[in-house]
């Protein structure tokens, strides 16, 4: 970051160039096309723009997930299709994906829900069955691997990471757009920075006079400073390590929790990877406290909790725009009231978790 600052170019140009570069690099497939840009939401819109999504259309994701996910179909004019989760994985339900389906549905967004994958391989046969596209939201999901490969080299049109400052590797606000389509990755870059049918970059470090550009679409601001970027080319190099210290701790938190009256997360897979972006755990039903209380008593412990998330359908705008009611969401109404996420950060010490566990103990068992 230093050396960018030093450099005199501290917007998109090497930097981002080389921290796409690594990115691919980093997923270990040449076919990818890398596209960095200033946040998920961002690169979002971006992939569904590409993929031509607009009025009329209808986009199927999950209501067990943050307003990002489904408020860039909005941007567009589409319609959002929210459907129920698997109670088991926590992460979008096929059937209900099937359920939903109408002659409009143009597109499904899967979500990697704390870093387990989706069920990509339903997703996919669905989509492909139906001539649906399918996004990616990997937010969660660096790295994560879905029957050994990683999220981001699967089948899907698209998959968009998230550097956001909460999520497993941060450049403070970032994402990356991923795709083996060469139509789709070169409208998204025309469209991350204006429209203009080349990189500013290119243009300001020509061998010839190059000061002449056009405007071909009405485009965005959404690419990612060299600023950002260098933080993201170090803290990519770490993500590998960061992933095998947050499964350490989550096995740790397994074990300091075991017979309390929770339901523990859903573990990956064998062999596969979870990034555990997130330790959700649900309250069982009979437990003495409910959620809210138990958030309360661990904070006045100095532990603090959160809800990751609000499912969309309890928000006002998502509720009232499709006049959708709990009922509808059984399984993500059933675990929003009972989950919370425990505390879970790379610097985090087995004392810290046997601490949170020990807090747990006593509010659950006295
Ligand atoms: C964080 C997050 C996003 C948005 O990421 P930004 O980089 O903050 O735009 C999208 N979807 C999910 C599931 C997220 O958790």
């Amino acid at each position: 970051m230093v050396d960018t600052l030093r450099s005199g170019w501290v917007t998109t140009g090497p930097k981002a160039k080389r921290f796409e570069e690594a990115f691919g690099a980093f997923l270990g497939d040449p076919e990818l096309h890398c596209i960095a840009v200033n946040s998920a939401t961002a690169g979002l819109h971006l992939a569904l723009e590409a993929l031509g999504i607009g009025p009329g259309d209808e986009v199927i994701t999950t209501t067990h997930t943050f307003t990002a996910t489904a408020e860039v179909v909005r941007y567009l004019g589409a319609d959002v299709k929210l459907v129920d989760i698997n109670p088991a994985t926590l992460n979008i339900d096929p059937a209900a994906i099937e359920a939903a389906i109408t002659p409009r549905t143009k597109c499904i967004i899967p979500v990697h829900y704390a870093g387990l994958a989706a069920d990509m391989d339903a997703i996919l046969a669905i989509a492909s069955q139906h001539g649906l596209k399918v996004v990616e939201d990997a937010a969660h999901a660096l790295p994560t691997t879905y029957k050994g490969q990683l999220v981001g080299t699967l089948n899907s049109d698209v998959t968009v990471f998230s550097f956001y400052a909460n999520k497993t590797i941060t450049t403070g606000e970032g994402g990356m757009l991923v795709t083996r389509n060469p139509e789709v990755a070169a409208r998204a870059k025309v469209m991350r920075l204006h429209g203009i049918n080349r990189d500013a970059f290119d243009r300001f470090t020509a061998k010839v006079p190059s000061w002449y550009y056009e405007i071909v679409a009405p485009g965005y601001k959404y690419n990612l400073t060299d600023i950002a970027a260098a933080m993201g080319l170090h803290q990519l190099g770490r993500a590998t390590a960061f992933q095998r210290k947050r499964e350490e701790l989550a096995a740790q938190y397994a074990q300091a929790l075991a017979g309390l009256p929770l339901v523990l997360p859903p573990q990956p897979a064998a062999g596969d990877m979870h990034s555990w972006h997130l330790y959700v755990v649900r309250l069982a039903d009979g437990a003495r406290l409910q959620r809210d209380a138990f958030i309360e008593t661990l904070f006045a412990e100095g532990i603090g909790c959160s809800v990751h998330y609000i499912p969309l359908h309890q928000h006002p705008y998502w509720r009232e725009r499709y006049a959708l009611q709990a009922a509808d969401f059984p399984h993500s109404q059933h675990a929003y009231e009972r989950m919370l996420s425990l505390p879970l950060y790379t610097r985090m010490t087995v004392d810290d978790v046997q601490r949170v566990a020990a807090a747990a103990r006593r509010a659950l068992l006295g």
